[in-house]
């Protein structure tokens, strides 16, 4: 987790005036605002960029806000979203809740509100993405891993050497042991904000640490792809 970069928000929104009032007010809170005005490109945002918010317009040109919300959910179940809903139409912000949003403001809302809602979205996020962490050295089966030396050693007794990045991404996975990690997650962590590598790159990863840890990489036993989702470490 990238705890001092600026958080980044996908701001969804057609009209012209609220978004970018919205955006300067926010940007004054000290986020990373990326505008979207119609549902188009806020999709096609969601997928080449990582966020830790997005706040979602419901009414809005091409795409509407529920179908940008239920399409985003089917590859990041865990992004905090805020709906905006127009004046006097609970059933989209009831229909909006039930497709995943976290929370709604309801137009006219006021911007202190919003605000603080977006700050209290953005760190409850933070928390559960925070994971209790590992000590320098971790083993599983007989091979072990120094952290800080950037060394492991297998099951074989080979030394093997890794990458920083190799490093980070091992970490990652192991401090969430028998979860599945998405991603988006691992490339937030280890590739940092909005650089994107392919999905081939993360692969590249696993199937080198096969090569390294598993005295089977074709029946793997500690490093898990799981199709569509992501990665899994089991011990
Ligand atoms: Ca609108």
């Amino acid at each position: 987790m990238a705890k001092d970069k600026a958080a980044t928000i996908l701001l969804v929104e057609d009209e012209e005036n609220l978004q970018e009032a919205l955006k300067l007010n926010l940007e004054m809170e000290g986020y990373e605002v990326s505008s979207a005005f119609d549902g188009p490109s806020a999709l096609k945002s969601l997928q080449n960029e990582y966020f830790d918010l997005v706040i979602l317009d419901i009414m809005l040109p091409e795409i509407d806000g529920i179908t940008v919300l239920e399409t985003l959910r089917l590859q990041h179940s865990a992004l905090p979203v805020l709906i905006l809903s127009a004046k006097n139409s609970s059933a989209d912000k009831v229909l909006g809740l039930k497709k995943g949003a976290d929370d709604y403001l309801t137009k006219p809302f006021n911007l202190e509100e919003l605000l603080l809602r977006v700050q209290k979205l953005i760190e409850k996020n933070k928390q559960l993405q925070d994971k209790e962490t590992i000590g320098i050295n971790y083993s599983f089966g007989n091979n072990n891993i120094d952290f800080k030396a950037l060394e492991a050693t297998n099951y074989k007794g080979d030394k093997i050497e890794l990458s920083k990045k190799e490093a980070m991404l091992l970490k990652l996975l192991i401090e969430n042991k028998n979860e599945v990690v998405t991603r988006e997650k691992i490339l937030q962590a280890v590739w940092g904000y909005n650089v994107y590598p392919t999905t081939r790159t993360i692969d590249n990863f696993i199937l080198s640490f096969r090569k390294y840890f598993e005295e089977d990489s074709r029946n793997p036993r500690y490093f898990h792809s799981v199709r569509g989702m992501g990665y899994k470490f089991t011990d």
